[in-house]
């Protein structure tokens, strides 16, 4: 069976591990590369991404990290997952890294301050039914580069984007007790 990290030094992790399961995937917790080393395609969840990335350095693990992008690993990440994925990033905190990988610009906390979470019901291409979409404090997808599919929007900007292997949404799939999206990346990982 596929092994799917969810990489583990903060944020939702234990929802997207119980998504997986329910895949019938075998979810582990990153936290160290032995670990990273181990994915056949890893899940990024939310939660703050400065805090994300500063704990991917210090546990050594952002140079793996963009080295198994690089060299193909499939990825998913869910909000502050989808800013760490991001080539670039507007609005981010002074010197805020990345991971990288998507070409597209990221808009962090980009609905202001008063629909800091809303939910909606958006369309997403690949699945026939609408997905009901949980946004906390939700980054957008300012700009995407020629290789990237956008696959849902809100409010006239891309929430949910896919290139090649990677796939990231501004909203929380593992929060709403729907497993498509999870599917969609199970998928990729499959694929490859
Ligand atoms: N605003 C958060 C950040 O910048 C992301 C919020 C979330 O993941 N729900 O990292």
């Amino acid at each position: 069976s596929l092994t799917i990290g969810v990489l583990a030094l903060q944020g939702d992790v234990r929802e997207h591990v119980a998504a997986l399961s329910r895949l019938g995937a075998q979810p582990i917790a990153v936290r160290r590369p032995s670990e990273l080393e181990a994915c056949d395609g890893l899940v990024i969840p939310g939660g703050e991404s400065t805090t994300m990335v500063k704990l991917a350095r210090i546990f050594e693990l952002l140079e793996p990290l963009r080295q198994r992008v690089k060299d193909g690993m499939p990825a998913f990440g869910t909000c502050a997952g989808m800013i760490l994925l991001a080539d670039r990033l507007v609005d981010g905190a002074p010197g805020q890294e990345t991971i990288g990988g998507l070409d597209i610009t990221v808009r962090r906390n980009a609905f202001g301050r008063q629909v800091d979470s809303f939910e909606d019901d958006l369309a997403l291409s690949g699945l026939e039914q609408s997905v009901h979409a949980v946004f906390i404090r939700a980054p957008w997808v300012e700009d995407t580069g020629p290789g990237v599919e956008v696959l849902a929007t809100a409010a006239g900007h891309p929430v949910a984007v896919r290139q090649g292997s990677l796939l990231a949404t501004s909203f929380h799939p593992e929060v709403a007790s729907d497993d498509r999206v999870h599917g969609l990346f199970v998928d990729l990982v499959r694929a490859r």
